[in-house]
């Protein structure tokens, strides 16, 4: 069964299993994150017949880069990263030292994550990928990205914020878990910044999409 959807023009969703534990996304031909190790597979699969030239990944997390190094040399295809999480993806030492002091990230590493890659373009604020614009957002790493395209009022945003509870699956709005994120409180910035856009369409790295730009609103005003 296949397991990706389109959301918009050019922009595809591919759900993973569970549906929306994991999300890729597919934006202009760009394959936005590559899951876990376990994910490479699934997402050549359910990308099979897109026309893939790049990929590309919202933040240095094994649950998002895990699969990226089989993806890209198998479709021959570069391996674009925000220039500060850049350095955690070709060097996994890098990514271990930079999550907050807590077993669970270590512990989710060894479980989920793939082999380092080696980085052919650093992505800088600004910068096009395919039809969206590059946003540094960073907080829940260092280096973490959001894409935005404003004609259509689409965002992804990576692991900002997630769509529903990571372990539960129950719905509903939130920040990433502490001892996941680096720096919080810059977190919460980058979410206000997001939500200033009034998105019409959110695009998680975890959960379903948002399509009320209302909720991610209060959601940001409830967090002050
Ligand atoms: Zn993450």
């Amino acid at each position: 069964m296949t397991m990706i959807v389109e959301l918009a023009e050019d922009v595809y969703q591919i759900c993973g299993y569970p549906r929306y534990a994991i999300n890729s996304y597919v934006i202009d031909g760009i394959l936005i994150d590559a899951g876990t190790r376990f994910s490479g597979r699934r997402i050549l699969r359910d990308i099979a017949r897109l026309d893939i030239r790049a990929h590309a990944v919202t933040h240095a997390h094994p649950d998002h880069f895990g699969s990226s190094r089989r993806i890209c040399e198998e479709l021959q295809i570069p391996l674009w990263v925000g220039h500060a999480d850049a350095a955690a993806v070709e060097t996994l030492g890098i990514m271990y030292d930079r999550f907050p002091d807590h077993p669970a990230p270590r512990i989710l590493s060894r479980l989920q994550g793939g082999p380092p890659t080696a980085v052919d373009r650093h992505l800088h604020e600004g910068d096009r990928v395919g039809s969206f614009v590059v946003l540094e957002v960073p907080g829940h790493t260092v280096g973490h990205l959001a894409f935005w395209r404003e004609s259509d009022r689409t965002l992804l945003l990576g692991d900002v914020a997630t769509g529903h509870h990571p372990f539960t699956g129950g719905r509903g709005l939130r920040e990433p878990m502490d001892f996941l994120t680096a720096d919080s409180r810059r977190n919460r910035e980058s979410i206000t910044r997001l939500a200033g856009l009034e998105p019409d369409l959110v695009c998680f790295g975890h959960g379903p999409v948002l399509r009320d730009s209302d909720k991610f609103a209060e959601f940001a005003t409830s967090l002050r």
